[in-house]
């Protein structure tokens, strides 16, 4: 990214920009102020003011702590984080409400689960974190990233209505993704289900339950009628065991946004997933092309807390603006190389954005030709 805003490089110079413009006409270059030019021609328009350009590059490394090795020692083990995917009205929603509701309001009197897009549930085995269905669409925009924060995925099947369009892209996305599957057939309770004929049509893309010959975790469960669901958090935690889940809780946090919104009250909020280290309150991060310090954390019970270790969901208040799904959270030393950070990430989302757009004008203007 050896690019430059003119308008910039006029400044620092400390030469109007016109004067610049006028300069690059001359050597045949036609920009505008807010375009970028790329570092040859910088070099070459300078050398007409009698100045010499340098690459500094912005190194972002410096910041990040990518040096931050996790040694062997310092990995504890953290829960598994299960996403539950499906084809539409298959009974995901019905799953995850009835596996947050037995298990949370259960346990916590009165404790009220609000929507943050992934939640913690306590069950006798352990902590299973579960990511709802929007967790879907970041699940997907981190897989193209490369980041993958899902451990397990649940596949639910209707038993009445078998294999269909998204639970083969489920499949797909799981298996790119080199995510284990566990299969839930589900609305069990239902006059026409027919659980071989879902076992069946699975086999075909290579999911077959051990007795099948194969290897992959079968559950009949019915949503509706809370049936299967101990089993099935078995399967999980019993398969999150085989996966021997680490990670280091002692160092500078990282997490994924899931979910984010701008919130008329409490301004951008975003719901982290943690992946390592402990992200507390008051931390400095940044976030996308955002940054800030962690103004609160809340737990999808609405309830404050000060700390969230890996695979703990929290829903984050305090960022600059509201990032993207998918986007990386990172805690850096200080509230200075967080917002410089950001900064250097804006600048370069804008000459993209520029050079998009005068590409764009180019193109247009060849049409009308
Ligand atoms: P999603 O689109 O995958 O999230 O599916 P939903 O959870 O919204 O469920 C779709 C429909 O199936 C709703 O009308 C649910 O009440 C119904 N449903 C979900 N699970 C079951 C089940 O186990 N048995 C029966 N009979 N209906 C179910
Ligand atoms: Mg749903």
């Amino acid at each position: 990214d050896d690019t430059i805003v003119l308008a910039d490089l006029a400044k620092r110079m400390g030469i109007k920009a016109s004067e610049m413009i006028k300069k690059l006409m001359m050597l045949g270059v036609m920009v505008t102020v807010n375009q970028t030019i790329d570092f040859d021609t910088a070099v070459l328009v300078a050398s007409e003011f009698g100045y010499e350009v340098e690459k500094a590059a912005f190194e972002e490394d410096t910041f990040l702590h990518i040096e931050e090795e996790s040694t062997p020692g310092a990995m504890v083990g953290r829960s598994p984080v299960v996403t539950i995917m499906g084809h539409v009205d298959h009974g995901k929603t019905s799953l995850l409400d009835v596996i947050r509701k037995t298990r949370i309001t259960e346990i916590e009197a009165g404790g009220i689960t609000q929507h943050i897009g992934a939640y913690s549930v306590k069950t006798s085995g352990g902590q299973v974190t579960f990511l709802d269905t929007p967790g879907h669409e970041a699940f997907t925009a981190m897989r193209a990233r490369g980041a993958i924060v899902t451990d397990i995925v649940v596949l639910v099947v209707a038993a009445d209505d078998g294999v269909m369009p998204q639970t083969i892209e489920a499949i797909n996305h799981s298996k790119a993704a080199n995510v284990p599957i566990i299969v839930a057939i589900n609305k069990m309770d239902k006059d026409g289900a027919d659980p071989d004929r879902v076992t069946r049509e699975l086999s075909e893309h290579n999911l077959m339950p051990e007795d099948w010959g194969g290897d992959t975790i079968f559950v009949k469960v019915s949503a509706k009628q809370n049936q299967g669901i101990d089993a099935l958090l078995e399967m999980i935690l019993l398969q999150a065991e085989v996966l021997e889940l680490k990670a280091n809780p002692d160092k500078h946090a990282k997490g994924y946004v899931v979910e984010s919104k701008l919130d008329a009250g409490r301004g951008p909020v975003a719901t982290i997933l943690v992946q390592e280290g402990t992200l507390r309150a008051g931390d400095p991060v940044v976030c996308g092309v955002h940054h800030g310090k962690i103004r609160a954390m809340l737990n999808d019970r609405g309830q404050q807390v000060e700390s969230a270790g890996p695979s703990e969901p929290v829903e984050v208040l305090g960022l600059s603006g509201v990032p993207n799904a998918g986007d990386e959270m990172i805690v850096l030393d200080d509230d200075k190389s967080a917002k410089q950070v950001s900064e250097h990430r804006l600048q370069k989302q804008r000459s993209i954005g520029l050079a998009k757009t005068s590409r764009i004008s180019l193109e247009k203007l060849f049409e009308r030709m």
